[in-house]
């Protein structure tokens, strides 16, 4: 019988970027109209990779500004991060910088496995972010980046798997250090 891997993973970023339909999209393979402040949802999927299964436990949160202080529970017993932008708004870019500075000062300043997704990419003439952007600051952090589109499912499997990815990559570099 395979080993089934759990793994929990965070998604923050600004309110309205589109966290709850990305994890929406991927969970239930559609895009739900409307306008839903967020809580606090939780979802659960098994996701096969090759040989490997892995319990996804993904966390949708209410959504971040700049002043917001992260709960221990967004750091402890957390594996990886997903953190949505808009490509359409560009104050949704610049929260996600200081959200990772204190995830990473969350995490003891050590490599944390994210994948930054730049979503809405179907509204390109309300585009305020290039993609040339979000690949320069994926890049600055090690992190795998991605844009996306939670109408349109451009994508939206490949984010969950890739932080999958991404998190027995961080894991992988600290065995061999
Ligand atoms: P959250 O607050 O970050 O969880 O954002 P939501 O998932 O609730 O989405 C906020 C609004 O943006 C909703 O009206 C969604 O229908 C819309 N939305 C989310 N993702 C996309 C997308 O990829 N493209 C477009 N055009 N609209 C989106």
């Amino acid at each position: 019988m395979p080993l089934v891997r759990y793994r929990k993973v965070v998604i923050l970023g600004y309110r309205s970027v589109g966290k709850t339909s990305l994890a929406h999209q991927f969970v239930e393979g559609e895009f739900v109209e409307g306008y839903d402040p967020t809580v606090e949802n939780t979802y659960s999927k098994i996701v096969t990779l090759g040989k490997d299964e892995f319990h996804l436990h993904l966390v949708d949160t209410a959504g971040q500004d700049e002043y917001s202080i992260l709960p221990y529970s967004f750091i402890i017993g957390v594996h990886g991060y997903v953190l949505v932008y808009s490509v359409t708004s560009l104050h949704s870019f610049q929260v996600i910088e200081s959200l990772y500075q204190k995830l990473h000062e969350g995490h003891g300043k050590t490599r944390v496995p994210v994948v930054l997704v730049g979503n809405k990419a179907d509204l390109s003439p309300e585009r305020e972010v290039q993609a040339v952007e979000g690949k320069k600051l994926a890049a600055s952090w090690g992190a795998t980046f991605m844009e996306s589109s939670a109408r349109e499912n451009q994508l939206t499997q490949g984010i969950f798997t890739k932080v999958i990815q991404e998190i027995a990559r961080v894991e992988n570099s600290y065995g061999q250090e």
